[in-house]
């Protein structure tokens, strides 16, 4: 077999079997295919796309040229959940206790963020004294004793995907829809998932933009975790305005734990969110029958308060400081507030996401790349949503700066978050949180 046979195949829109692809990561990761080669082929994929059983052998492919993590000690149906990357979007550090609750076993590998997007992982190093590194047995031991533990996702996985995502990245091949299944999948069956719920956002704050590649990229990650014998749903949730209120790392803390003490002021998509996604990890868990018996039985143990004490306990067998729970100003916090005011008279109508998600990681509570540090106290906390009535002047957004971020840079910052907000003057209904779930049965339109 030679490279150069299968990237012409490819160019020409044929199928590769499992084997050819097989040889091609293979020789990819061994070092004997070069980068250039690679890029080819992943050109000739965005152009010619690939079939599903492709795209299964492209996964299975990635998943073989690493690590895997056997979670076969973990006592109960592993149910991992994934998002494909939002903004504001703090459903983990809801959902892991919540479904904990249920007997559902949380054994959560999660990622750092980059770019507009955040990352699980950097949000609990806000918490003073989270390890996000545990030991396998640690890591098992905790799951087995309370249920849930999130740690740090190895680079020992899938390290496939890890290389042929940096090619992608600068040779314009990140958005096919089969690049995107494999890697995302690929990841998620390597860390040990017996069932997979998968969050597809959609809208401006997205990698996809529209419903119907949404749903599309969600067909092809079911259709793959079927293939490969992984029970997968996925829900296509909006995206375009932030999940919830709090954009940055110690804030999405905070808004998190004000919604597991059941305080107002939490944003109810961020809620909702975290019911729909946690009802179908219960369902796959089989600890409830329905989607609607699983989404009761975890509002109660929501509001009885089950939940934040279940978060109390992993994050303190974690390391985390105890009295976190009853004193969020443990947390880190931003010396300086500052407002962004509302330019018109009416209803917000629209909110460019990305640009809050910018916006955040200026104020250094993102990556702009790998190597960034980050500041875990500073970020953006939404005063108004979309469908929202304001005035002129009215305060939309607070900024959580460091003293000292130079003047020329926050005036941008502000500029930035000014010009994401859009408003019209005749009210507007507040926008559908779910458009869709797909399943092996098909799309059911919600
Ligand atoms: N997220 C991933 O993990 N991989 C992709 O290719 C795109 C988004
Ligand atoms: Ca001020």
């Amino acid at each position: 077999m030679r490279a150069v046979e299968l990237i012409q195949a490819k160019r020409d829109g044929s199928e590769l079997s499992s084997e050819q692809i097989r040889f091609l990561i293979d020789g990819f990761v061994a070092g004997e295919i070069p980068d250039y080669q690679m890029s080819a082929w992943a050109m000739a994929v965005f152009f010619r796309g690939l079939t599903l059983r492709e795209t299964a052998a492209l996964t299975a492919a990635m998943i073989a040229s690493g690590e895997t993590i056997d979670l076969r000690d973990v006592r109960g149906v592993k149910v991992d959940k994934h998002s494909t990357g939002g903004v504001g979007d703090t459903t983990t550090l809801v959902l892991a206790p919540l479904v904990a609750t249920l007997g559902v076993p949380v054994a959560k590998m999660s990622g750092r963020g980059l770019g507009h997007t955040g990352g699980t992982i950097d949000k609990l190093e806000s918490i003073p004294g989270f390890q996000v590194e545990l030991t396998r047995e640690q890591f098992i031991r905790q799951v087995n004793d309370m249920g849930v533990s999130v740690i740090s996702q190895t680079a020992k996985l899938a390290p496939a995907d890890k290389l042929l995502y940096a090619l992608r990245d600068v040779t314009a091949t990140v958005e096919s829809i089969p690049l995107i299944a494999a890697s995302i999948m690929s990841k998620k069956i390597a860390s040990g998932a017996d069932a997979i719920v998968l969050d597809v956002k959609t809208g401006s704050g997205a990698f996809m933009k529209t419903i119907d590649e949404s749903i599309r990229l969600a067909q092809t990650m079911v259709a793959i975790g079927h293939e490969l014998g992984r029970e997968t749903i996925a829900i296509i949730s909006n995206m375009n305005q932030p999940l919830g209120n709090a954009i940055g790392n110690a804030l999405e803390v905070r808004e998190a734990l004000a919604l597991l003490r059941g305080d107002s002021g939490v944003s109810l998509d961020l809620l909702e969110c975290c019911l729909i996604l946690g009802a179908h990890m219960v369902v796959l868990g089989k600890q409830a029958s329905t989607v609607d018996e699983a989404k009761e039985m975890l509002r109660l143990n929501l509001y009885q308060g089950l939940a934040l004490n279940k978060f109390a306990e992993f994050a303190v067998a974690q390391g985390g400081a105890a009295e976190l729970i009853h004193s969020p100003n443990l947390l880190p916090r931003a010396p300086r507030i500052e407002y962004v005011h509302a330019s018109e008279k009416g209803y917000v109508s629209a909110i460019q996401t990305e640009s809050l998600g910018i916006a955040a990681m200026r104020l250094g509570a993102g990556r702009a790349t790998k190597q960034d540090q980050i500041d875990l106290a500073v970020g953006l906390k939404l005063l108004k949503r979309i469908g929202d009535p304001v005035v002129v002047g009215e305060a939309i957004v607070e900024i959580h700066a460091q003293e000292h971020i130079p003047p020329t840079e926050l005036t941008e910052i502000i500029r930035i978050i000014s010009e994401a907000y859009f408003y019209q003057s005749q009210p507007i209904s507040p926008l559908p949180l779910i458009h869709a779930i797909v399943s092996k049965q098909g799309v059911e339109y919600v």
